[in-house]
């Protein structure tokens, strides 16, 4: 396409909005606002077409984004979902929850010049989008069925990345998933005001129209073995994700006393999507929040529109050093939430049977040392109290006990992450093969869908040498 618009960041300013915090803290939906066709097309030809593609390079699956971006301006939106959708099997999602300051945009040259970068995820959502509405989205439909079968294990973006590679290669696909639908995080863990569900659930409908099988509370390893998996199947992938939950181990803290937060998150998922739960909610409660990754973030926004009284988060260490995307914190301060930056959490108070308080203790950063890094200590005397009547903790997640849960031959590294060959996704175990956070440990949803992709490729010339050997 050509470049309708050269120098158009110089007219236009870079706009990304979204619905006002007073508005948007009453419902769990999304709360960015979504272009038409004219801010649309006036964000994508921000793009100066600078020459070399920084925000390519630092999207981890290369997405095309000058292309992208060009056919968008020229309004060739068809054209540009089939550049977009030639490198990912989901940018609706991606376009939607990639930290995107940290990855594309804050590689795009105008950003680095002070310009403000293009709003690159917007645009690729959009252009998704139209697709699907547009019936764009070609459905899967194999050139020829290759007759070998693939399980695998967990139905979130990587597992579910996968499928859609290796249905389209014409294997036959069926991924086991423990919970009652597919779609892993996509569906439970991130909230509806950043992934609506029926983005998700479209995307899987397509596979199952496409003929990939779902079997559903279907645990392996209890419900279903390795073996019978491998028995059954040419080939399995290992995507079961990470989650077993740090927890908060302070004075006064019991079993019970600190929900974790993917119980808290599930649930709310859950309502949303029309399930009646019974579940602990945050409405008319002080809240408190322990963590600063993207967990974190997602729960105290998650019980401001729950109706919570008031929503505390307490994280160890500053603003700049926290996990989580900068653009969820701003998001969470302009919905009200207050945070405890450099606070450690250093017991639960309760009055009778019930916590009524987090006690915590300042933290300050520390002169450099020697790695030039500043670290944090303990500031004496310096414990307050913030009222809790609910307590959520965040701490972040680690692998389960994969061996012992899979099989005791299957290879583990020293973070317990499922061990793969150097540079590809083959386990220890022939055959099998893993992706996403069950091998990274807690990653982004992008990294999970660029593994899912690549793991679908190396499965694919695997079972090809296999059928050579065969007919040799
Ligand atoms: P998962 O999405 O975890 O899927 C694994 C699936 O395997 C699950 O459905 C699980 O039920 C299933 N499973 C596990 N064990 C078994 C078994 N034995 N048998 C059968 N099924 C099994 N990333 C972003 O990029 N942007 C965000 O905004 C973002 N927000 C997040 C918010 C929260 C609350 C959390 C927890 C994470 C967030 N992440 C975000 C990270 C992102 O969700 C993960 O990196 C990504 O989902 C990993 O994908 P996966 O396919 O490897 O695993
Ligand atoms: Fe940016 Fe993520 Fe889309 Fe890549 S997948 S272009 S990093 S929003």
């Amino acid at each position: 396409g050509g470049r309708s618009n050269p120098g158009g960041f110089l007219i236009q300013a870079r706009s990304l909005p979204k619905q006002a915090a007073a508005d948007r803290v009453r419902d769990f939906n999304e709360i960015t606002l979504k272009p038409n066709a004219e801010t649309g097309q006036k964000q994508a030809s921000r793009c100066t077409d600078c020459g070399v593609p920084f925000c390519q390079n630092a999207c981890p699956l290369q997405n095309n984004i000058p292309d992208w971006l060009a056919l968008s301006a020229d309004g060739d939106l068809r054209e540009a979902w089939k550049t977009a959708s030639l490198t990912s099997t989901m940018p609706e999602i991606c376009g939607r929850i990639c930290p995107q300051d940290r990855l594309c945009e804050g590689a795009c040259t105008l950003q680095q010049s002070g310009w403000d970068g293009v709003t690159i995820g917007s645009v690729e959502a959009w252009i998704a989008d139209k697709a699907f509405e547009n019936g764009w989205v070609e459905p899967i439909r194999p050139l020829a069925e290759r007759g070998q079968s693939v399980a695998i294990v967990g139905a979130g973006p990587a597992g579910l990345a996968a499928a859609d590679r290796l249905r389209s290669a014409g294997y036959q696909v069926t991924v086991y998933d423990r919970h009652d639908r597919a779609g892993g995080l996509l569906m439970y863990g991130i909230p509806g005001f950043k992934l609506e569900k029926h983005v998700v659930q479209r995307r899987i409908d397509r596979l199952v129209e496409g003929g990939v099988r779902f079997v559903l509370n279907t645990s392996v390893g209890s419900d279903i073995s390795m073996d019978q998996l491998r028995q059954q199947h040419d080939a399995v992938l290992l995507a079961m994700g990470v989650y077993q939950a740090r927890h908060l181990s302070i004075p006064g803290c019991g079993p019970n006393d600190a929900l974790p937060a993917l119980d808290f998150l599930i649930a709310q998922n859950r309502r949303d999507l029309g399930d009646s739960v019974e579940a602990t909610t945050a409405s008319g409660k002080n809240v408190v929040v322990v963590g600063g990754g993207d967990t974190a973030m997602d729960c105290v926004r998650t019980a401001i529109r729950q109706g919570a009284t008031k929503v505390t988060c307490l994280y160890r260490r500053d603003r700049a050093n926290m996990p989580g995307s900068a653009r969820e914190v701003q998001n969470a301060e302009e919905e009200g939430v207050i945070f405890e930056w450099l606070a450690a959490p250093r017991a639960l108070i309760s009055r009778g049977e019930t916590v009524n308080a987090v006690r915590a203790q300042r933290m300050a950063l520390t002169e450099a040392g020697a790695s030039g890094r500043r670290d944090i200590a303990p500031v004496a005397d310096s414990d307050f109290d913030t009222p809790a009547d609910l307590v959520i903790e965040a701490l972040g997640f680690e692998p389960e006990n994969f061996a012992e849960q899979l099989d005791p031959s299957l290879d583990i590294s020293r973070w317990n992450t499922v061990q793969v060959a150097r540079g590809g996704f083959a386990t220890s175990l022939p055959g099998v093969f893993a992706a996403g956070d069950a091998v990274r440990g807690a990653s982004l949803v992008v990294w999970a869908v660029r593994d899912g992709q690549d793991a679908a490729a190396e499965i694919d010339r695997y079972l090809r040498a296999r059928t050579e050997e065969a007919a040799a």
